[in-house]
């Protein structure tokens, strides 16, 4: 049989990491096969049909400046989109956009079939294949053997999955999909440390029992942002409103009178659950004294009438969901056509993995998404990325890269995970990251295309597209500077109407753009030949402009922080004969084996005190 079952690189699993994982392998020139239960679920939305939000938007912009698939998916499938935080800083604005499943999927999935160097297949993997204390491929459901020299594993809640509706509960990976229970045995043998958490998803709707005429709705913003760089608004689908209802005493006293039969609050469930998107009965529990939540009612697609209840998910009996559901004002009559559960599933502590999101214990194996105690489409994806290219350059024989702390949300998130573990579903959001000024959505382009395309990861059109942009961006700044307004001009006194103050010494137009009250769109008026212009070029002028001050002060920040942070650590160094360092230290540095001197200061328990120790005799040792 000319079948062919040796690759480069194996990726388990076709869910957002997965796919991320596959596409970054597969352009960074490795042989790719993606492996996955079921083909059809490729790049599906387990839970909300939602991509970007705060801090996530951030994430999606850095995978597409990446050549990742998520920021063009969702362009294509996105049926709202809104910019979140649009009134404050551009540090903290965000695109989410509500997605058709349907379209979302198909969209990952034509990538995915169109990606030279990837294999799609679909079956289950039982075991993995290990030969000399490495990887050395995967073993099928059916019994089949594929070998590659790095191996990806993204199964997401799928690990010994358990879903739990009420006091009853059963094996699933998800509603609908079957956990993976033999794989699940196979890891618990190997040395890493496992342990569960839980998430859960709100009932499904039928969208005609909804009387929507007591509902407030809910419209997209005008201009329709787009997600990818790569994107236009003409991409888009059909737009449609979403609506907002609000749970009432009454759906507070059916959930009360159900907390004894909550797998939640009788304890049959053990793992942690999301702490910043907790069901609905945590709410009610905690806000004791609040008599109403906001509920978000989100339309699953264009063809369909499935209703998301943004803001309900569950665990309690299938009988105390109905009753509640129905004590919500629009609901009354509503029927549900999807229960609400919660999942219980196995995850690997991530401070087992190194920063290219290969496992310590196990080389060429790489964990990323769900598994590694993350919580969320993009934060999967981003991982995904990361594991797949650095998959792919190991294979290769190249150094791994990672962005750092400074450079990308994705790297704020890695480093957190890999030195500080996590004790309940990770998720992003803003304030993880110290340098968030510089970290902005609107730049994650100028801040990765550049080194996405020296990875292989960025392809020509994206780079033409990145480099006129950078070019206009240039540009406009240089002739911002050279011209000129004197203040006796006819120019100073057009300033002036525009924005009520008077000119009073001669100034260049990048000085006057410092200026809080003056706008690029109408500054543009004192620029000749700005026909073509994009937006997106001025916006970006305006912002670099407006925070220049600021961003010079945490530039100079990061200098001063990062001159020993990036200092390697061998893996072979003996902390117990580092002179002063407590037994203590020793012995979490060793376990933990960091990379770098910045990531074990930021290990718990590391001092500041004992970071000097190590940096002393790292300095005598070189
Ligand atoms: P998944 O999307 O789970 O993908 C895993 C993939 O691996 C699937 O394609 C599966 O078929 C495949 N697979 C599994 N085992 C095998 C195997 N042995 N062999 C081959 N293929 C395999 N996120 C939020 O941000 N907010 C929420 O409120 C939220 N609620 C959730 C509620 C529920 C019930 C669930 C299930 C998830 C929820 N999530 C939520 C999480 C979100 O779905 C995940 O974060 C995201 O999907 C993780 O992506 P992933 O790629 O790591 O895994």
């Amino acid at each position: 049989m000319k079948f062919k079952k040796d690759f480069d690189v194996i990726v388990v699993g076709g869910g957002h990491a997965g796919t991320e994982a596959a596409l970054a392998a597969a352009r960074a020139g490795a042989k790719t096969l993606l492996l996955t239960q079921n083909i059809d679920t490729l790049g599906q939305m387990s839970c909300n049909p939602a991509i970007g939000g705060i801090g996530k938007g951030h994430l999606v912009r850095e995978i597409d400046a990446l050549g990742g698939v998520m920021a063009q998916a969702i362009d294509v499938g996105g049926i709202q989109f809104r910019t979140l935080n649009a009134s404050k800083g551009p540090a903290v604005r965000a695109t989410r956009a509500q997605a058709d499943r349907k379209l979302y999927k198909q969209a990952v999935r034509t990538v995915l079939e169109n990606q030279p160097n990837l294999a799609l297949f679909q079956q289950t993997v039982a075991d993995l294949i290990v030969e000399n204390h490495r990887v050395a491929g995967v073993k099928t459901q059916m019994g089949l053997d594929f070998k590659a020299k790095a191996v990806i594993l993204t199964t997401g809640t799928f690990l010994a999955g358990k879903i739990h509706i009420g006091l009853e509960n059963y094996s699933g990976g998800r509603a609908g999909d079957s956990a993976s229970v033999a794989l699940a045995e196979r890891l618990r043998e190997m040395p890493f440390r496992i342990d569960r958490l839980k998430t859960g998803t709100p009932p499904r709707i039928d969208g005609r029992t909804i009387d929507f005429s007591q509902l407030q709705e809910q419209h997209g913003d005008t201009p329709i942002p787009v997600f990818s760089f790569m994107g236009k608004p003409s991409q888009h689908p059909r737009q449609i409103p979403c609506h907002i209802t609000r749970t009432t005493q009454k759906t507070h006293d059916i959930i009360r009178a159900g907390l004894d039969r909550s797998p939640l609050y009788s304890g049959v469930i053990e793992g942690i659950g999301p702490r910043y998107c907790p069901s609905i009965e945590d709410k009610v529990v905690r806000f004791a004294d609040r008599d109403s939540h906001q509920i978000f009612i989100e339309p699953e697609g264009l063809d369909t009438h499935e209703i998301y209840p943004n803001g309900i998910s569950t665990s309690l009996p299938f009988d105390v969901q109905y009753e509640f559901v129905r004590s919500m004002p629009g609901f009354e009559n509503a029927e549900i056509i999807r229960p609400g559960y919660a999942i219980e599933y196995d995850f690997f502590d991530p401070r087992d993995l190194k920063m290219s999101l290969e496992t310590k214990h196990l080389d060429g194996l790489f964990f990323a998404g769900q598994v590694n105690g993350t919580t969320g489409y993009e934060e999967a994806a981003a991982q995904g990325l990361i594991a797949g290219l650095n998959a792919a350059r190991q294979v290769q024989g190249l150094e791994a890269w990672c962005p750092a702390r400074d450079e990308a949300y994705m790297g704020v998130m890695i480093d957190d995970l890999i030195t500080r573990g996590t004790q309940e579903p990770y998720r992003m959001f803003t304030s993880r990251a110290e340098y968030r000024l510089l970290l902005r959505e609107d730049n994650a382009d100028l801040r990765l295309t550049e080194k996405g395309r020296e990875l292989g990861l960025v392809d020509d059109a994206r780079w033409q597209a990145f480099s006129a942009k950078r070019e206009a961006i240039g540009g406009l700044q240089e002739i911002l500077k050279k011209t000129w307004v004197r203040a006796d001009s006819e120019a100073a006194a057009q300033a002036e109407a525009y924005w009520g103050k008077p000119l009073l010494k001669e100034a260049n137009l990048m000085e006057l753009l410092r200026r809080p009250e003056v706008d690029i769109a109408r500054l543009l008026a004192f620029v000749p030949d700005t026909d073509g212009l994009s937006e997106a070029v001025s916006e970006q002028v305006e912002i670099q402009a407006k925070y220049a001050g600021y961003i010079v002060r945490q530039q100079s920040e990061i200098d001063k922080s990062l001159r020993y942070d990036h200092l390697k650590l061998p893996e072979s160094l003996d902390y117990k004969g580092i002179p002063g360092l407590s037994n203590e230290v020793s012995e979490k540095l060793k376990n933990q084996r960091p990379e770098t001197l910045g990531q074990a200061s930021r290990i718990q328990g590391i001092t500041p005190a004992a970071i000097s120790l190590l940096l002393v005799h790292l300095k005598k040792k070189s």
